[in-house]
């Protein structure tokens, strides 16, 4: 059967497909309204965190970034060294667990509030759009019309623009990874220099201009993972954005005047969607949860004298006349583990804040030589490569823990104290002994690690295997 109008959608296809599986393009209308007002505050704050958090520094620091190249952590001041990828591990999926929890209570949450595509387009691109291409219907009159300086001016415009804001996106996004100082001296040096981050940011932004700009509510519909899980994570109870059908059915054109319900068939939700959906069909993947659809009818009911929420957040269960139960079964389960997964992050965390050393034994294991007074003394030298985890840093210094070999063993760092300012310190360190220590040409040697900062207190301890010759 034919469609009524453009917006009467067929069911058998996705609202952005034509019979031949070609993009429709969408060009949804502007909605003002209750929602949206709370949307657009909510979004300009979440705009100011993801741009300008990373740019800010407190205590000389990033108030947030996650170095991988140094394996830190910076957040708010607070420094965590050595953040090993099980830490990582366990903070994406404490994420996960929380973000499923969030969506059996509240449906598509997310996408709609949280998530910086549904942000993005919905505060920067679209409304650059709207100011250079005009409302929802100038903005499709321009996108058919054949190719003009007119259009060509306007898409320029458009384009140009948003590869600005893309670039900045794109910036930012790295300078979370490698800290604003770092993306500042790459961005007032040649690319050569640093050309493997330039083209990370470069990738980026193409990435951020291809999808903010153009492809849009398609990653939300075929590409998004959230997108694809989140009917597995809602059930009845769960709070989405619903059409009360028993309220708005039938629809106008659908029976006599005096029987019909509350909804004019007037299609204002479907023009306003960004995923170009009828919620009137119930609860659909394509549904990013933006209120939109909310907003726009609750204008319609003001004008026919009807209550606001024929369209609204509600579950199935209140829908159908039920009480909705707010924490379910399955909630519950979500909620443990993502409690158990923070859990294991604190308890990895508070069992690796200790000191690791691994020696690395120079091309000539041994050197002999000789002392101030002429005795034979043996030398070894290593690279020592020293990790540390956890917020503070060190200053440290070693000392043979057995006191009978001490004065017959010099440690020599190239400072004293050795400084563990970062996640990982190499340092080169020589050992000067009596051979009379060896047992059959080596020795195991135990080293207390003495804190400076905290009056050479006894931190830790390590093991190294000094060689001379055989005897
Ligand atoms: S159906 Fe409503 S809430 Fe869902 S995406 Fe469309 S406008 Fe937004
Ligand atoms: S906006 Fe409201 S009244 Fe208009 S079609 Fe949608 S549900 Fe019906």
């Amino acid at each position: 059967m034919k469609s009524k109008n453009r917006f009467e959608l067929d069911p058998e296809r996705l609202a952005t497909t034509d019979e031949e599986g070609h993009r429709v393009y969408l060009f949804p209308e502007d909605v003002k309204g209750f929602w949206k007002d709370r949307r657009t505050v909510f979004y300009w704050f979440l705009i100011l965190v993801y741009l300008v958090l990373p740019w800010i520094y407190i205590k000389g620091k990033p108030s947030i970034m996650l170095n991988i190249f140094t394996r830190e952590f910076t957040f708010m001041g607070f420094t965590l060294h050595g953040v090993e990828p099980i830490l990582l591990f366990l903070v994406v999926i404490s994420a996960m667990f929380f973000i499923a929890f969030m969506t059996s209570l509240f449906g598509r949450v997310w996408c709609g509030w949280g998530c910086p595509q549904t942000v993005f387009i919905t505060t920067i691109f679209s409304k650059i759009e709207s100011f250079i291409e005009g409302s929802a219907r100038e903005r499709k009159a321009l996108s058919d019309a054949p190719w003009s300086f007119h259009k060509l001016s306007k898409r320029i415009q458009k384009w140009f623009i948003f590869t600005i804001i893309s670039l900045h996106i794109g910036h930012t996004f790295v300078g979370y990874f490698v800290g604003p100082r770092e993306l500042l001296h790459m961005s007032l040096h040649s690319p050569t220099e640093n050309f493997g981050l330039f083209l990370a940011v470069m990738i980026l932004s193409g990435i951020f201009l291809f999808d903010f700009g153009w492809f849009r509510e398609q990653f939300c519909i075929i590409a998004c993972p959230y997108g694809r899980m989140q009917s597995v994570l809602m059930d009845s109870n769960s709070l989405v954005v619903a059409y009360d059908k028993k309220r708005g059915e039938p629809r106008r054109g659908l029976a006599p005047r005096e029987n019909e319900g509350d909804c004019i068939n007037c299609y204002a939700c479907v023009k306003v969607c960004p995923t170009g959906i009828d919620i009137r069909r119930g609860t659909q993947l394509e549904c990013i949860a933006c209120t939109n659809c909310i907003d726009a009818c609750d204008e319609i009911m003001e004008k026919v004298n009807k209550p606001h929420g024929l369209i609204r957040y509600s579950s199935e269960e209140e829908l159908n006349g039920n009480k909705t139960k707010h924490f379910t079964p399955r909630s519950i389960i979500y909620l443990c583990i993502c409690l158990t997964f923070i859990g294991s992050f604190f308890l990895f965390l508070s069992l690796s804040t200790d000191l690791s050393f691994v020696y690395m034994r120079g091309t000539t294991p041994f050197t002999m030589t000789k002392n101030a007074e002429g005795k034979n003394i043996i030398l070894n030298n290593f690279l020592v490569k020293i990790s540390h985890q956890g917020e503070k840093n060190h200053r440290i210094n070693f000392q043979i823990h057995d006191k009978n070999l001490a004065n017959k063993i010099e440690i020599i760092t190239p400072m004293k104290p050795l400084k563990l300012t970062q996640a990982e310190v190499k340092a080169t360190m020589f050992f000067k002994f009596d051979p009379s220590i060896l047992i059959n040409g080596s020795r195991t040697i135990k080293m207390d690690i003495l804190e400076e900062l905290e009056n050479n207190k006894v931190i830790s301890n390590t093991e190294v295997v000094l060689v001379g010759p055989a005897q």
